[in-house]
Formats: structure tokens, C-alpha cells, sequence
């Protein structure tokens, strides 16, 4: 498999068409923004711990029965990916409340949330993000409500056994982001899930592990994807 022209730049990855018109190469860069990128930096290494941690997640999701778009690693940083057609939705799931939610809603920071919440948002820079509910999702024609049933059912599956796999290794998945698409009909999770899209917890100290220590200045973001990253792909 040949990489061709740039397809998609984002704020963080690059895709890239390859000779085969299934498959596409998605470079992991170093770029990290925050705020609707209005807090951008370059991290020497953080494109290569983020597509080590999404790779390991995707293969782990795969052998548990969730179908992804990650074909294979081609190099640190870089992997094979099936061609899917995106749906421009940001699903995300929360288990604990924080962030957006906590500024926007009455929850108490670090309340739990049983049942998990599920908030999707418009993934549309343009536009700010917005959040969406179903209603608005099938009058923007992004997905119909078989689709959107399939998405939700995934998004807790794959909450399900992300959240036991880092609970064994003492980390909280207080919330995280995913983005589907669609292939041969079927729905399948794309883009990433890193230490950019999880907001992690150590179950002990309650320190921060992911991009809220770039956003807010808790300490050394490289360090913590280090440190998180070796957690995450070690035994427990
Ligand atoms: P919040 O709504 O609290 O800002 O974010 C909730 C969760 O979704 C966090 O784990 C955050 O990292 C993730 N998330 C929300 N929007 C984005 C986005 O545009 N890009 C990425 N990479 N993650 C996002």
C-alpha cells in the first residue's frame, strides 16, 4: 500500500489517500490545541503516544466484538485505516461529571453519573461544536434513527469495557469522545481515542491523566502521556 495525496488535515492528525481506494493513512501529528483551538502548541513525541494508546484501544475493542476502522501500524504515529464515511457527530460518554457539563449544568465535579450520560455534539468547527438532540440530528439528515440507535449502543459497549480495562489499572474514564461512520452499511468507530478525546482520572490521587494538563496548566503534558501511556498497555 502506496500513501498518496493529503486527503484531511485536522487539528491534530493528517489522512491521507493511499493506492487502495478502501484505505487511508492517518498521521498522529505533535499539534495540540485547546479552547476551539484557540490554545495551540507542538509536543515533541505526543502524535506517537497518542497513536500507540489508539491502536492498543482499537484492537482491544476488536477482539471484543466492536468493529473499528484500524487496519494496521505502519509506523510510530502512523496507521492504516479502512475508508469510512464520517459522520460529523462528536458522541461522548460520561461517567463522571466534568468539563462542559459542569459549566453549562447544576452537577457537582467528580459526581458520579449512573446511568452514563451520553451528549453529542455537531462536529462542525464553523459552528462551534454545538450540541445536538435526536430531533436535530434527522433534521440535519446526519443520521436516521436506526443509526443513531447503533451509535448510542456502541458508545456504551465500548464505554463498558474501556472503563473495566482502565479501572484494573487504577484509572477513571470519567468521559470520553468518539466519531463514527459508516462502512459497507454498517456502523464503525473512526478517528482516535487517546489521551486528546478521554478525560482520565488516577482512581487514587484523582490527578488529571490526559489533555486537561495541557488545557489548564496541571503540569507536564508529555509526562503524563508517558506515564498514562504505559499504563494503559501494560498488565494490571
Ligand atoms: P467536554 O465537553 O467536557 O469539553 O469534553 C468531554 C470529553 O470529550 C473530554 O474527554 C474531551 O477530551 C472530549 N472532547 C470533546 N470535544 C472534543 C474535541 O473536539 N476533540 C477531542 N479530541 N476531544 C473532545
Amino acid at each position: 500500500m502506496k500513501q498518496a495525496d493529503l486527503l484531511y488535515t485536522g487539528k491534530a492528525k493528517s489522512v491521507y489517500r493511499t493506492d487502495d481506494p478502501d484505505v487511508y493513512i492517518m498521521k498522529f501529528r505533535d499539534d495540540i490545541t485547546a479552547f476551539d483551538g484557540e490554545k495551540k502548541d507542538t509536543l515533541s513525541g505526543k502524535g506517537r503516544y497518542n497513536a500507540e494508546v489508539s491502536t492498543f484501544i482499537f484492537r482491544y475493542l476488536e477482539e471484543h466484538g466492536v468493529k473499528t476502522h484500524y487496519l494496521e501500524s505502519i509506523e510510530p504515529g502512523v496507521i492504516a485505516v479502512r475508508n469510512l464515511e464520517m459522520i460529523p457527530l462528536e458522541v461522548i460518554v460520561r461517567n463522571v461529571a466534568a468539563g462542559s457539563i459542569v459549566r453549562k449544568y447544576p452537577f457537582r465535579e467528580g459526581e458520579p453519573l449512573d446511568p452514563p450520560v451520553i451528549v453529542i455534539d455537531y462536529k462542525s468547527d464553523a459552528h462551534h461544536d454545538p450540541m445536538l438532540n435526536d430531533d436535530l440530528i434527522y433534521a440535519l439528515g446526519l443520521a436516521t434513527p436506526e443509526e443513531l440507535d447503533q451509535i448510542k449502543a456502541m458508545a456504551l459497549t465500548i464505554n463498558e469495557l474501556l472503563s473495566d480495562y482502565l479501572d484494573l489499572r487504577g484509572i477513571t474514564l470519567v468521559d470520553f469522545k468518539m466519531e463514527f461512520g459508516r462502512y459497507n452499511g454498517e456502523i464503525v468507530l473512526g478517528d482516535e481515542i487517546s489521551m486528546d478525546s478521554m478525560r482520565l482520572w488516577d482512581k487514587e490521587t484523582g490527578t488529571s491523566l490526559d489533555k486537561d494538563v495541557y488545557r489548564y496548566n496541571k503540569g507536564d503534558v508529555m509526562e503524563t502521556y508517558a506515564d498514562v501511556a504505559k499504563r494503559i498497555l501494560s498488565p494490571p
